[in-house]
C-alpha cells in the first residue's frame, strides 16, 4: 500500500497537539496559530516543513521562528483584543500575523526592505489589515505610536533597548530574547507598573542578533 503524504491540515493538527503538550494552553493562542497558514511564510524549498516545529531560513540570512517559540512568546504576552502591540523584527511576518489575530493593531519594524515587502504581500494576501509596517532600527522603537501595551522583540540584544522600556505603557509587558551569541540567550519578560520595572527570565532560546541601523539590501 502506498503511503500518501500528510496534508497541511493534518500537519497543522499534529503541530497544535505538540504545542499543547509543550504547555501552550491558551485557547485563543492556539486558535491564532491555527488560522495562519505558515506555509505562506516560508521559502518554497521549505514548504513541506512549514508545519514542523522548526525554525527555517528566510531571505537575507534571517529565520522564521519555531512555531513553539512564536506560541510561547504570544502566550507570555497575555494579549488583549484592544491592545496596541509593537514587534521588533518583522522577518517573514509570521509572528506579526499571529499577533494581529489577537489584538487591535500590530506595529512591526524590520531593517531589511526586501523582507518587509514580502511580509506586506503576505498580509494583503491573507486579508490582514491591522498590521502597520516600518523600515527602521527597531532598537529605537516607534516613538510616534508609543506607548504600547505589549512589545515583542524577535532578534536578540545584549540588554533590552532602553527606548523600548520607555515606550511600554503602564501595566505593559515586553518579551525579548536577551544574551550574547546564539548559545547563551534567554527570553526575558519585563513588566511595567508605574515606574516600577520587573524583570523575569524565562526559557533558553536561539534568535538571530538585533543589528543596529537599516540594512543595505538593494540589489
Ligand atoms: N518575527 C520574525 C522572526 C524574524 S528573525 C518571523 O516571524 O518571521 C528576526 C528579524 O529581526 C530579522 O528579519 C532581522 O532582519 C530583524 N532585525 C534585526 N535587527 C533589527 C533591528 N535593529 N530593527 C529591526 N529589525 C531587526
Amino acid at each position: 500500500m502506498t503511503k500518501t503524504a500528510a496534508t497541511n491540515d493534518e500537519r497543522m493538527i499534529r503541530l497544535l497537539m505538540e504545542l499543547r503538550r509543550g504547555g501552550i494552553s491558551e485557547t485563543h493562542v492556539l486558535a491564532a496559530i491555527e488560522q495562519i497558514p505558515r506555509d505562506l511564510f516560508v521559502l518554497p524549498a521549505f514548504a513541506d516543513q512549514a508545519y514542523a516545529n522548526l525554525a527555517l531560513p528566510i531571505d537575507c540570512g534571517q529565520t522564521i521562528s519555531q512555531p513553539y517559540i512564536v506560541a510561547y512568546m504570544t502566550q507570555m504576552l497575555a494579549i488583549g483584543e484592544r491592545m496596541k502591540v509593537l514587534e521588533i523584527g518583522t522577518g517573514s511576518g509570521y509572528q506579526a500575523a499571529v499577533l494581529a489575530r489577537l489584538c487591535r493593531r500590530v506595529y512591526t519594524i524590520e531593517r531589511y526592505r526586501s523582507l518587509l515587502i514580502q511580509a506586506e504581500e503576505r498580509f494583503t494576501k491573507l486579508g490582514i489589515h491591522n498590521i502597520t509596517t516600518r523600515l527602521g532600527d527597531g532598537a529605537k522603537g516607534w516613538p510616534e505610536q508609543a506607548p504600547f501595551e505589549r512589545i515583542i522583540a524577535t532578534a536578540a540584544a545584549l540588554e533590552v533597548p532602553p527606548a523600548l522600556i520607555d515606550q511600554l505603557a503602564d501595566g505593559g509587558i515586553l518579551v525579548a530574547p536577551i544574551g550574547e551569541g546564539r548559545h547563551d540567550q534567554r527570553l526575558v519578560r519585563v513588566t511595567r507598573t508605574g515606574n516600577e520595572i520587573k524583570r523575569e527570565e524565562l526559557i533558553a532560546v536561539r534568535f538571530v542578533p538585533l543589528v543596529e541601523g537599516i540594512a543595505d539590501d538593494r540589489t
